[in-house]
């Protein structure tokens, strides 16, 4: 379990507990009867442990008390098990783990999936299964938009590890690249693949400030499961930092046969323009790469 994810779970039963001790304040404070019961218990126990009474005795008026204070619920109008610990997680008791084993409870695995949606700007909303293809102004562009979306499903159902590893996706602005990447990362979260979102721009930021604070910020971008670098062209071209980045990302990431996303609005020429031969070749290799490059008129502007 990550750390963020144990801590979840630490303020979670927190914020439990909290709720279970304001209701018990509460009970006490309306029923004076419930009030007196308070202290009850440990009495009970104190005379056991003192010889005072049988252990059996005492466990018997611990029933007793216990059964006193659900009638007194009830009384109250609340349900019997009103004052039983509280857990958002019955199964886990908000653990996160369940059984001997420590397997992650399925509660885990769905924190996990939206921890890293939230960490990754991911838009819960584009998805394949939001996909509108009455938006598309012309046959043609919903054809292609049609195509797009099952070959980026097929792309998901491939992977952690598709025929091709990568995908490129070219075409101007305003044509659905970045629904198609994030619909990608969402798909791609749901069936367990560990995946990073980010456009080229936040991932230059998070290199730049890593290197301010001496951190090795490029390291989430080389082990991810899967990366989506969306918007590339759009960063900042810092010398020494910029190319070198997208050059170990798409070195290193194809070494170790990790699949990656790039979109851009950059043409092929555009792409070798800015970022240079060594980079470009490295991008839309046919052998590593599925290239797509779609077409047609700006939807946002249309359909406003
Ligand atoms: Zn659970």
């Amino acid at each position: 379990m990550t750390n963020e994810l144990k801590r979840y779970y630490s303020d979670l039963r927190d914020k439990n507990y909290r709720i279970w001790q304001k209701r018990v304040a509460d009970c006490e404070e309306k029923n004076a009867r419930f009030r007196a019961l308070r202290e009850e218990p440990c009495r009970v126990m104190q005379q056991a442990a003192d010889g005072k009474i049988s252990y059996p005795t005492a466990a018997s008026r611990l029933g007793q008390i216990d059964a006193e204070r659900k009638t007194l619920l009830i009384s109250m109008g609340l349900p019997s098990d009103y004052l039983d610990m509280i857990y958002t997680c019955p199964i886990c008791k908000d653990k996160g783990v369940v059984g001997e084993t420590g397997k992650p409870c399925a509660c885990a695995l769905k924190k996990e999936q939206e921890m890293m949606r939230t960490a990754s700007r991911i838009n819960d909303r584009e998805t394949f299964a939001q996909f509108n293809e009455a938006i598309y102004p012309t046959e043609e562009q919903k054809k292609q938009g049609l195509g797009m979306k099952r070959f980026c499903e097929r792309y998901v159902a491939a992977l952690p590890r598709p025929e091709k590893p990568n995908l490129l996706i070219l075409g101007q602005s305003g044509l659905g690249k970045s629904f198609f990447g994030n619909a990608i990362a969402c798909a791609a979260i749901e069936k367990g693949v560990r995946t990073v979102k980010a456009t080229a721009y936040q991932c230059i930021q998070d290199i730049l400030s890593g290197i301010e604070s001496r951190e090795d910020a490029i390291n989430p971008f080389l082990s991810a499961e899967l990366l989506i670098l969306d918007d590339l062209g759009t960063e900042a071209m810092v010398p020494n930092v910029t190319i070198e980045t997208i050059f170990r990302i798409i070195n290193e990431r194809a070494a170790a046969q990790l699949p990656t996303v790039f979109i851009s609005n950059l043409d092929r020429s555009e792409l070798s323009e800015r970022y240079g031969e060594r980079v470009a070749s490295r991008m839309i290799d046919g052998a590593l790469t599925s290239i797509v490059a779609l077409r047609g008129d700006n939807l946002r502007t249309r359909t406003r």
